[in-house]
């Protein structure tokens, strides 16, 4: 509860943005406070246990942030899942469309070892289309899901039903 409480004194309503209608989230003021920062990863290495996962998987960009800080916790490294043409090498893509747009996601085909743990982090999960992006692209390298962890949850958009049954661990729901 104190976690929950943490990120929701940090988030700021963005009215209108990225376009007019969306309410944006901007959790930058929790990534740039230093107890607000430190509490939420601790509280998502605290909830997964180094024990369950192999990799982190972060979702670009903000889910790079977290991820890096998850893996470094852990002992764990991190594999970037980023927009399309960013990453050198040969990929798998998979594209979906998201509360605001249509994005395709990339991972290096050979990110994951045969069977290997991820745990896949971003900061906001909204209507699910990139975590189930994600899902697809885990699995098409090789890799299997250990679980999602999101700082936010927009609860009405119901983006967990899509990743069932696979577990979605938010640290505050909205
Ligand atoms: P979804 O695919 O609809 O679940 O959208 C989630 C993705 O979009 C994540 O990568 C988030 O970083 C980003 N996103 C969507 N809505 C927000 C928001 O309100 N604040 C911050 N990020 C958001």
């Amino acid at each position: 509860a104190a976690v929950a409480a943490g990120v929701a004194s940090h988030v700021l309503d963005v009215p209108d943005f990225p376009e007019p209608g969306v309410t944006f989230k901007d959790l930058t003021p929790l990534f740039a406070d230093p107890d607000g920062f430190r509490h939420v990863i601790d509280a998502v290495v605290e909830h997964h246990g180094s024990d369950s996962f192999d990799v982190v998987a972060g979702i670009e960009a903000r889910g790079f942030v977290i991820a890096a800080a998850v893996a470094y916790a852990t002992g764990t490294g991190v594999v970037p899942v980023r927009k399309a043409g960013k990453l050198p090498r040969r990929t798998v893509s998979a594209s979906y469309t998201l509360e605001y747009g249509t994005a395709t996601l990339e991972v290096h085909e050979d990110a994951f070892h045969r069977g290997e743990r991820v745990l896949v982090v971003d900061d906001v999960l909204a209507t699910g289309g990139t975590a189930e992006a994600t899902l697809q692209l885990v699995e098409r390298a090789g890799g299997r899901v250990a679980g999602f962890s999101v700082l936010l949850e927009l609860g009405f958009l119901h983006g967990r039903q899509r990743l069932a049954p696979r577990q979605v661990h938010a640290l505050l729901t909205v």
